[in-house]
């Protein structure tokens, strides 16, 4: 029996309390009620990377939990096949396994659980531990679904045409580039191509001089399907794991002679950023919302349409993007917040970018990375990208210290953080995802 996205259990109970004291503060990203998995070890240690989920500031180490025997044998079982630091063994299980763990944890760490003794020594502090993609990526694909990002930015390459006439009607991808993906803390340097400036006869191979980040989520599915076999959407959710926050970086400059006809290429596929914990669709069941199409605008085809995308298709997930420029970080400045947006105003949901994906007999495996596309606002302060929040470049960005920005310099750091809230609900956080640019190579 398929339960419904919003399906709640104990683990969602908001009083819910854990003997982990940081997990109780009210601004955590991490109480019991989130519980995501992400693979780390010491920091600076030589350890093999492993399974891990957050409770506040604390990292549960899961395979010293099975060896304490915390966990119960199935749950112990599940787990097998992660212990170098991949989760897929663990994703490929599906709901079921994923809902056993997440049960499991969410006594273990309660208040008054008879484990305590036992996990208190499993625990690794947060701020002592170093974090890897949590899974293989086999393949990452990127979709398009912002309306309001994919409309500004239509209107600067094409004035006259800004969102084209498929939008509506086909949830928009392209493949990306798995190899270069990388966890928060990402460093990368500033990528080289061909660009050629308007007043340029030729291209000239140089450093990017329009260096963006892009605001995202990253649907990480569970389990595939196999070749041949489409995934209708009533099952579509079934093959989702989780999200993460995912920067897709941009090099505009690369992206605007290169991009026709076939799409992006090595605009993009220098640099991608996730955050390192994967928050579980469980998790965020209480966030769920309704999807409706705006007023005037087609129905999605029947095979991209179903009761349950209707009553609950949307996720709410706030989204927050900060920078922190070499001379804040120099004078201890904090990171400045440039934009905010919702993940709810995404025009595709997880299930459409899933069924559609498959609809044509593509499998999809355990691992594999599914970007929502820049979430921005419809309100030009919501964007979520420097692209849309200067213009094209033509309108400069003042930050509070002074400096100013059209595209990222050396040395910025950009950090994407997002949230769950509802009335009833504990809050749930996604922790940071942060990367930075360095000087290109000479
Ligand atoms: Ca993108």
């Amino acid at each position: 029996m398929r339960q419904p996205a919003n399906f709640l259990d104990t683990t969602h109970d908001a009083a819910l309390q854990s003997w982990v004291a940081s997990a109780n503060l009210p601004d955590t990203d991490f109480p019991i009620q989130n519980l995501p998995l992400g693979v780390f070890r010491r920091a600076g240690s030589q350890e093999a990377f492993r399974p891990g989920a957050a409770i506040g500031d604390q990292v549960v180490d899961l395979p010293a939990a099975c060896a304490a025997g915390v966990l119960a044998p199935d749950v112990a079982v599940s787990l097998a096949g992660c212990e170098r630091g991949e989760l897929n063994a663990f994703m490929a299980l599906g709901r079921a396994a994923r809902v056993a763990l997440r049960l499991a944890l969410s006594e273990g760490l309660r208040e008054g659980s008879v484990h305590q003794p036992a996990l208190q020594a499993c625990l690794v502090p947060q701020a002592e531990a170093d974090y890897a993609v949590p899974c293989r990526i086999n393949d990452y694909t990127d979709f398009y679904t912002g309306i309001h990002h994919a409309t500004t930015v239509g209107k600067l390459f094409r004035p006259d045409n800004p969102l084209l006439p498929n939008y509506k009607w086909v949830p928009i991808g392209s493949h990306g580039r798995s190899s270069s993906i990388g966890v928060s803390g990402q460093q990368f340097l500033r990528p080289k191509g061909q660009t050629k400036g308007s007043d340029e006869a030729a291209p000239v191979l140089r450093p990017s001089q329009r260096l963006d980040y892009e605001l995202e989520l990253g649907v990480f599915v569970g389990q595939g399907n196999a070749l041949g076999e489409p995934i209708p959407m009533a099952e579509a959710e079934d093959h989702a794991f989780g999200l993460v926050l995912l920067n897709d970086w941009s090099a505009r400059d690369l992206q605007a002679w290169e991009y026709q006809p076939l799409g992006p290429f090595l605009a993009k596929n220098f640099a991608s950023t996730i955050s390192p914990w994967i928050v579980t669709m469980e998790a965020l069941a209480p966030f769920r919302a309704p999807f409706a199409r705006p007023e005037g605008d087609p129905q999605p085809l029947p095979y991209l349409d179903s009761p349950g995308n209707r009553e609950n298709g949307n996720i709410d997930v706030s989204l927050e993007v900060l920078i922190q420029t070499q001379a804040m970080r120099e004078a201890g400045l904090p990171p400045q917040q440039l934009s905010k947006s919702s993940y709810r105003d995404a025009y595709w949901t997880v299930a459409q970018m899933i069924t559609h994906h498959a609809v044509n007999g593509c499998n999809l495996q355990s691992g594999d990375l599914l970007g929502s596309g820049t979430q921005s606002g419809a309100e030009p302060e919501q964007a979520g990208s420097l692209l849309e929040l200067t213009a094209g470049g033509k309108q400069v960005l003042r930050l509070a210290n002074g400096e100013t920005r059209t595209f990222l310099q050396d040395g910025d750091a950009i950090t994407l953080r997002g949230h769950c809230e509802r009335s009833g609900f504990r809050r749930i956080g996604f922790g940071d995802c942060q990367g930075q640019v360095l000087a290109a190579r000479d």
